[in-house]
């Protein structure tokens, strides 16, 4: 059984062929046009999906060396994400499910990003039910996963989300977007208690991080204005230390929720996931506490089109077809059980 996914949330325009539990192909265009605004310009990112669809869709193909008549079903991200940018996606899909007569689900990006796990890589996959951690570019959440199509958000940001804080804070240091990956690199090199910024409280298993933001930047203008050079001089030690803070705002409500629950498989999903210093927190958490603690492969982290091919494959089990009258949906509400 094979499935064509696409993926066009955001900025990436992602293709994949998942025979089975396997995947042939994982093909991304990453639109570089977006850093030197410091965002994703959602018109720029429309219009490069545009362009860039048919060549990602054509090169998974060949990289799986099969063509467009072996595809028995089309998944695509039928939202949430930015409007221009999930239209295209869509529109494609529709497209070529009618030309080539084959039944579509439509994927719920974070729906994906969770099920991203269940991708075939011979390596233990959790056991139901599980927690995720999805933390990512718009979203950070605790999820309950009773099954592949019965989730339940326990907790989710009450402002930004995990991998806006990494950015938003990487733009007050002078990064270019997306600044996430950036303070990973430096942050190795830091001291992650050199500088304490502010944890936000909020109640129950939600999240805030604005706070944080807030707190970096006017503690990054007191500095400044003593020494222009600071942020040059400090680079590693800030990036280790803001950090740091993130993950321990995110680590106080994951030990919460699985003491609460008594649930040990313990995942994380989502772009943010992909950060080292939360790798490696994770798998030492779950050391500490018996934790099972399940992290995607890199590839599966940020946005691509292999989570939207093998969430694809569960929907098609339940039956849960999309027609021709599907539309885009820029706020999509999470899957109900
Ligand atoms: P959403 O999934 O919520 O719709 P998105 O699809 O834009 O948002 P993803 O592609 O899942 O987001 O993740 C992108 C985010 O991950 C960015 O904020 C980016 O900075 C962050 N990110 C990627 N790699 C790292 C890293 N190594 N360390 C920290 N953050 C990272
Ligand atoms: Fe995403």
């Amino acid at each position: 059984f094979v499935i064509l996914g696409i993926e066009s949330s955001c900025d990436d325009t992602s293709a994949a062929i998942l025979k089975d539990d396997t995947i042939l192909s994982n093909v991304t265009a990453s639109q570089a046009i977006h850093e030197q605004y410091g965002g994703v310009v959602p018109e720029l990112a429309s219009r490069a999906h545009q362009q860039n669809i048919i060549p990602v869709v054509d090169a998974a193909l060949k990289k799986a060396a099969i063509t467009l008549k072996d595809i028995d079903l089309i998944a695509f991200t039928q939202g949430p994400g930015l409007m221009g940018s999930l239209v295209v996606g869509t529109a494609f899909a529709k497209s070529l499910s009618l030309a080539l007569n084959k039944p579509m689900v439509a994927v719920h990006h974070m729906h994906a990003h969770i099920l991203a796990h269940f991708i075939n890589e011979g390596v233990p996959v959790p056991g139901f039910p599980f927690i995720c951690m999805t933390v990512s570019g718009g979203h950070t959440q605790l999820v309950r996963v009773d099954s592949p199509t019965e989730l339940i958000v326990l907790g989710s940001t009450i402002d930004d989300a995990a991998g806006e804080a990494f950015d938003k804070t990487a733009k007050i240091l002078g990064f270019p977007y997306p600044g996430g990956p950036l303070i990973d690199k430096y942050a190795k090199e830091g001291n992650p208690n050199a500088f304490s910024f502010a944890k936000p409280q909020v109640d129950g298993y939600n999240f805030s991080f604005s706070g944080l933001k807030t707190s970096v930047l006017y503690f990054i203008q007191k500095e400044v204005a003593k020494n222009p050079n600071f942020i040059e001089e400090n680079k590693a030690d800030l990036c280790a230390s803001i950090q740091a803070t993130i993950l321990e705002i995110l680590f106080k409500k994951l030990r919460k929720v699985a003491a609460d629950t008594g649930i040990k498989d313990i995942a994380i999903a989502g772009g943010v996931s992909a950060n080292s210093g939360l790798r490696a927190k994770l798998a030492e958490e779950g050391e500490k506490s018996g934790w099972n603690v399940f992290i995607p492969k890199f590839e599966y982290c940020t946005d691509n089109a292999a989570m939207i091919a093998i969430a694809g494959k569960f929907l098609a089990e339940k039956k849960q077809f999309a027609h021709q009258d599907v539309s885009a949906n820029a706020r999509l509400p999470f899957v109900k059980p």
